[in-house]
């Protein structure tokens, strides 16, 4: 089955699908996107992803598209032409194409990208061995918060970490706190168990799999403190672990190859991880 892209209002094949070059998503990185997952053919928490989008778009004053009733039928329509069961839909919107000046075009129009792929189930080992991470500085801009596609200082961050055989790398701030990972959000386990992720400011992404975490500990009665903390504080956790939509929720046992805890996947993060599952199952 041939690759299938939906392009500023035409379903083409990707060897024909194509932007202008004078797009600003590729000439000043003007532009926000969205991952959403699919299983069993279901969006995984669109809805929050879409609202995501609508603020993303809404800080940069990117006109929306379409409506999302619209947007949601372009996704569906795009998931079914390309075949896919489990796997993801990448969502892109930028400020369209115009001469190249910074400033805001007068008159143009968003250009909304819409492609799906399967992706082959996670690899089992990583959840139950768990992942390594290291610690890098993070030297992004100031307003994380906006999904934006200009992710080069991530693309360098995750680089970094593989050529370091780790999964990811946790960026950290100038006062020595951990923001969050390149494309995860980052958690620890303290000694009393409790589950502590940084607050949603503007240094880090609001991620749609925390907002479900959050929902689960809730449920399950477990205490949650959102703050910030430490790499050391990381490193001297009881367990530590990571989220985003396409990593779903892994534990990490290494921080700059010290082992976190026992250096095994502690048993709170195994029962979260179980959890996220049931949820992303029951998509509806
Ligand atoms: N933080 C960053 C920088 C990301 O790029 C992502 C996902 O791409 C996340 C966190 C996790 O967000 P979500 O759970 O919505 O996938």
């Amino acid at each position: 089955m041939s690759r299938i892209a939906y392009v500023a209002g035409q379903y083409l094949p990707h060897r024909l699908a194509a932007v202008h070059i004078e797009d600003r998503g590729y000439q000043f990185a003007d532009g926000v996107y969205e991952v959403i997952a699919v299983v069993d053919g279901h969006l995984v928490d669109k809805e929050r992803h879409l609202t995501r989008l609508r603020r993303s778009l809404a800080e940069l004053r990117i006109a929306r598209p379409m409506p999302d009733s619209a947007l949601t039928i372009v996704i569906r329509e795009v998931v079914r032409r390309n075949g896919v069961d489990t796997g993801i839909v990448y969502l892109q919107v930028t400020r369209g194409a115009a001469p190249r000046e910074h400033a805001f075009p007068k008159a143009g129009k968003p250009t909304l990208v819409v492609t799906s792929r399967r992706t082959r189930p996670p690899d089992p080992k990583l959840g139950q061995e768990g992942i390594a991470v290291i610690t890098i500085p993070d030297i992004r801009w100031q307003r994380c918060d906006i999904k934006s596609v200009a992710l080069v200082a991530n693309v360098l961050g995750k680089q970094q970490a593989k050529e370091a055989g780790a999964y990811e790398a946790w960026q950290v701030d100038r006062d020595g706190r951990i923001t969050e990972g390149t494309s995860t959000n980052a958690w620890i386990v303290t000694a009393d168990n409790t589950v502590v992720t940084r607050a949603a400011d503007t240094a880090i992404l609001n991620g749609v799999t925390r907002a479900a975490v959050f929902e689960i500990l809730d449920r399950a009665g477990y205490r949650l403190v959102e703050r910030p903390f430490t790499v050391a504080e990381a490193k001297a956790a009881r367990e530590a672990f990571l989220t985003s939509t396409t990593a779903d929720l892994l534990p990490v046992v290494r921080i700059d190859g010290a082992p976190v805890g026992e250096g095994r996947p502690g048993r709170l993060s195994q029962e979260l991880r179980a959890a996220y599952f049931a949820h992303a199952a029951a998509a509806p």
